[in-house]
Parts: structure tokens; C-alpha cells; sequence
């Protein structure tokens, strides 16, 4: 055989382009955190779209790359708890209205999707037990400090102090999921990020907390009671994590999202190119294959009955008594999940006027509050009552004046009847009422709680179960990235990046 010059240099070429590539593969190996598209999952399925569902979707993608398709199931809307409603041709949060500016996870995807923050319009606030208010905002910030010293002594200061520690723990988070660290359970998660303190703070009250720091029982009667009804419709002897949380947003610093909080969940999908179901996951089978396990979600889509197999399932969606269910199938042993109850909160979106006299206000034009809470009596029939602003606000809006008719949310434990929407409202033109399974029932706390598993078999994760340590949106995206994060460290057995301990120490050093 004649061997030409050309062939020579081709060959060599190859060759030289083949050790390339072999001294090249670790490297890019390291580079993308996997061995390879063949070692990929096949298939992923998610259930659920609210925030957690979408979070996970765009951080899976994130972690395992394109070519790994997600298949996301919702049952209802997307968005789930983040919704919203029309009154006189404007669209208004039905959900949860706000986030915290030290949620950093919606902020990026606000960023991530092109959203922008929605115009802050500015209101009062007061606490009213019946008869009177107890505390009112005033619009001079040296003369509400001096009120609340005056009323509850330097209690305000240690809350502050309190809170201020939690939140700075909690920041932690952030930093350990950048450099791709996960945690296997709840617990692991708080203890990295706290201390056993953390753990602990699942199981004591909140009022007990911060009596331990101070904080006298007026206050948390007058003050702490009415925050934490206003915002989960419990009481006091909620958890202090919880609480802790809730009360970081009483603090003021909150924002929306332009156009409405739900966009974040519907532009994540479509970032993504999710494959989005609408259908009602009915239940996980397990099917056994020689390497990994293979799971089947069967669903229900308007009536017709499905399936298809995964690598992985996630579940985004809270499991409780009155969601939907999901049966666990083929488990051995069997998955025994905590199906636990959730609280009902009703939200009244009524558009109308306000009765101010109810509030001690004969004049409705002296009216000056956008929101009045409800201290924690037994014979108060709403939690709270806040004054709306639409999802979309222009540069020239402003709130109504309280004599006008406005659009108002309340929240109550029931749907109001009609003498109590006459006791609140001098007349109006709408009333639409929504009822949420908004919140974990989360009772009366004791040493005995224990928090829902994240991994309820080796490719099955549950990320909905953190709402028992706390909920709220960003609480929802933090355990969206620790799943995703979990399970691919898992499935690629990056073991040093799952359950590490004393990581703060560990990134210090490193960094
Ligand atoms: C009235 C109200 C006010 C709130 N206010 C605030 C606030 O101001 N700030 C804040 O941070 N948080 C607030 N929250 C809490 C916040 O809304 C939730 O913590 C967060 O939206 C939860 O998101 P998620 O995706 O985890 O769950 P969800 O939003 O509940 O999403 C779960 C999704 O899964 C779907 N699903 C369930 N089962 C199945 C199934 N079998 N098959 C397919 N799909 C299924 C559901 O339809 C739903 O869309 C509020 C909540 C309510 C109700």
C-alpha cells in the first residue's frame, strides 16, 4: 500500500486530535460536573408549578444541562400559590402578595427573566383589638420609635436583635449553594446553617423564644400576635423559626414583582423549555431495572389516565389531607409520609367602602391606614384587612382616598358572612372570595415534631416538606435548589458536596 504524505498528516491529525480528546475528558468532566451525556438521566419529572416546582425545574436544568428533559405536572394553575384575580377590569395578587429584599433567589430570577420590581406605594399600618387601636404608624419614624419604647419599653430593639440574627444565619445559604453544596434532610440543611439553636427552633414557640430574649408579654400579646395572624392566620405558638421569618417581613423592605408574582414561575418554565402537563399526578410507582431504579408517575389529563417513566421525580407539591393525593406504589418498604393537615386561610378581595367608624373614625377622609391587623382575640372574626394596590402600577398611581370605594383584601379563619363584611364595609360592588389550604397547621410545638424527608427513595425527593420548618416563597426556591443540587451530586456520587459539616469554616479556607 502506498502511504501518502497526506494521509500521514491526517492520520496524525487524528491521532493527535484523539489524545487530545482522551487527556481532555477529565478536564471537561471536572468542568461540567458529570461523565458525560450517556451517564445522564434520562428523563425528569416534576410535580407541581408553583415557585418550588418551577424553581427546581430551572435549577435542574441548570445542574444537569439541556439535554435532559423535565416533564413538569400541574394540576391546577401555574404559579400555585401565587396568583391573581380581577376586580373592575384590574388585576390584583390573590396569593402571596410579597417578598423580602433579602430573598435573593427571587431576586435573581426577577433579574434572570427581564422583570422588574413594582412600584412601592407607601401605607400605614395598625393593630386593632376591637375596641380601639392599640399601636398606629405614624409617617414620622422617630415618633413610631418613640411610641413603641414608650408602650413596650426596649422589647421592639431585642425583637430586632433577634430577627436580625436569624436572617443573618440563614443568608448562610446562599453562599453554600453557590459553591454546589447540598444537604439530605431538613435537619442537616437548619444545623449547617444555625446549630442544633436552628433545629431547636422547629420545636420551641415563638413566644417562648422571645420571652428568652426579653421580649415582654404585652408586646408579643399586642404586637407579635397580630403579625403572625396577619400572615399565617396561627398564633403565637407557631414555631420560632417560622415566626422568626414572618417577622423579618413585618420589618418593612418588601417588594412585588411588575405585573405579578406568578410571571417568575411561568417565565422559569418557559426559560427552560419545560415540558408542561396539565394533569393531576395520581401516583410514583417504583420499577426495579438492573442499575437504577425507574419510576412511573401516572396522571390524570381532563379525565384521560397516563404514564411515563423516570430517572427522577421530584414532588413541589405540599401533601396533605386536602390536596391532591399521591399514592406511593411498589415500595418496599412501604413510603411512609407524614400526610399532615394544612391551615385554611380565606382571602375576601372586596371592592367597596371601607366603614372607618368601625376602626374610631367617624370622618372616612381622617382615615389614614392602608392595612389594619387583628390582635389575637377570640371573638375576632378576620385577620387582617390590607388596602390593594394592582400588579401593574403606573408612575402617576395613587392609593384611593379613604372615603372613595378601593379594592381591599381580608383574611379570615372562615368565609365572612354578611354581617361581618357590613361591620367592615359601609357598602360595596364585588366580593370574591378564595379559600387556601395556605400554611402548615403547625399546632402547638413540642420536642416530638419531625420534619418531612427530602429523599423518599434513591431518584424520589419530596421539597415541599420544608414549609414545616418555614414557608414562604423564598423558603420554596432555597429547598428547589437544595433538591436539584441534591440530587445531582447524588446521582454523578459527588458524596463531599452532600451533608458537609462545619462548611462555614470549610468555605472561609477555601476562599
Ligand atoms: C394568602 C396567602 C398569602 C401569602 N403571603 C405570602 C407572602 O406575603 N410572602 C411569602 O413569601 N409567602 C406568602 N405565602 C406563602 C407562599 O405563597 C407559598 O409559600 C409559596 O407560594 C409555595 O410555593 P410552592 O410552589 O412550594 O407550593 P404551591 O404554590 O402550593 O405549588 C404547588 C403546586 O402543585 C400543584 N399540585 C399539587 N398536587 C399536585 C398533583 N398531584 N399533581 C400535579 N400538580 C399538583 C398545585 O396545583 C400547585 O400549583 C402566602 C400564601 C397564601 C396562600
Amino acid at each position: 500500500m502506498v502511504v501518502s504524505s497526506g494521509m500521514v498528516r491526517s492520520a496524525s491529525c487524528i491521532l493527535s486530535m484523539a489524545a487530545f480528546l482522551l487527556l481532555t475528558a477529565p478536564l471537561l468532566q471536572l468542568c461540567t460536573g458529570h461523565q458525560g451525556p450517556s451517564d445522564l438521566p434520562g428523563k425528569i419529572a416534576v410535580v407541581g408549578a408553583g415557585v418550588g416546582g418551577s424553581a427546581v425545574t430551572y435549577f435542574l436544568h441548570q445542574q444537569f444541562g439541556p439535554q435532559v428533559q423535565i416533564d413538569v405536572y400541574e394540576a391546577d394553575r401555574i404559579g400555585g400559590r401565587l396568583a391573581t384575580l380581577t376586580v373592575n377590569n384590574q388585576l390584583y395578587e390573590s396569593g402571596s402578595p410579597s417578598i423580602h429584599s433579602l430573598n435573593l433567589h427571587m431576586q435573581d430570577f426577577v433579574k434572570l427573566l427581564g422583570l422588574r420590581h413594582r412600584r412601592d406605594v407607601p401605607g400605614k399600618s395598625a393593630i386593632f383589638n376591637g375596641d380601639q387601636l392599640v399601636l398606629e404608624e405614624t409617617d414620622w419614624y422617630l415618633l413610631n420609635l418613640f411610641r413603641l419604647w414608650w408602650h413596650y419599653g426596649i422589647s421592639f430593639l431585642r425583637l430586632q436583635m433577634w430577627v436580625e440574627e436569624v436572617m443573618e444565619k440563614f443568608m448562610r445559604i446562599y453562599k453554600y449553594q453557590a459553591h454546589e453544596y447540598a444537604f439530605s434532610s431538613i435537619e442537616e440543611l437548619l444545623r449547617s446553617l444555625g446549630g442544633e439553636h436552628f433545629v431547636n427552633m422547629t420545636q420551641k414557640s415563638v413566644a417562648e423564644s422571645l420571652l428568652g430574649v426579653g421580649v415582654t408579654q404585652r408586646f408579643i400579646d399586642d404586637v407579635i400576635s397580630a403579625v403572625i395572624k396577619a400572615n399565617y392566620g396561627q398564633s403565637v405558638a407557631i414555631p420560632a423559626l417560622v415566626g422568626a421569618m414572618s417577622l423579618a417581613g413585618a420589618q418593612g423592605n418588601m417588594w412585588a414583582v411588575e405585573g405579578g408574582n406568578k410571571l417568575v414561575c411561568s417565565g422559569l418554565l418557559k426559560m427552560t423549555k419545560a415540558n408542561v402537563l396539565h394533569a393531576k399526578v395520581k401516583a410514583i410507582s417504583l420499577h426495579s431495572s438492573e442499575k437504577k431504579p425507574l419510576y412511573e408517575v401516572l396522571y390524570d389529563q381532563e379525565g384521560a389516565l397516563g404514564s411515563e417513566f423516570y430517572d427522577l421525580v421530584i414532588v413541589a407539591a405540599p401533601l396533605h389531607k386536602t390536596g391532591y393525593a399521591i399514592s406511593f406504589r411498589n415500595f418496599q418498604p412501604p413510603l411512609q409520609l407524614p400526610i399532615d393537615s394544612y391551615h385554611r386561610v380565606v382571602s375576601s378581595i372586596v371592592h367597596g367602602y371601607l366603614n372607618s367608624s368601625y376602626f374610631g373614625f367617624t370622618d372616612p377622609k381622617l382615615f389614614p391606614f392602608s392595612s389594619i391587623l387583628s390582635t389575637d382575640s377570640p371573638d375576632s372574626f378576620y385577620h387582617s384587612l390590607e388596602n390593594l394596590c394592582p400588579i401593574n402600577v403606573t408612575v402617576g398611581f395613587r392609593r384611593k382616598p379613604p372615603q372613595e370605594a378601593a379594592v381591599w383584601r381580608v383574611l379570615s379563619p372562615r368565609p365572612l358572612e354578611r354581617r361581618e363584611l357590613k361591620t367592615l364595609f359601609k357598602s360595596y360592588y364585588s366580593v370574591q372570595v378564595i379559600e387556601w389550604q395556605a400554611f402548615p397547621s403547625y399546632g402547638s410545638t413540642g420536642s416530638s415534631r419531625t420534619l418531612p424527608p427530602i429523599i423518599l427513595h434513591d431518584g424520589l425527593y419530596y421539597s415541599s416538606g420544608v414549609e414545616w420548618a418555614a414557608t414562604s416563597v423564598e423558603m420554596s426556591a432555597v429547598a428547589a435548589k437544595n433538591v436539584a443540587l441534591l440530587a445531582f451530586n447524588r446521582w454523578f456520587e459527588l458524596t463531599e458536596k452532600i451533608d458537609q459539616q462545619d462548611l462555614l469554616h470549610k468555605l472561609k479556607t477555601e476562599l
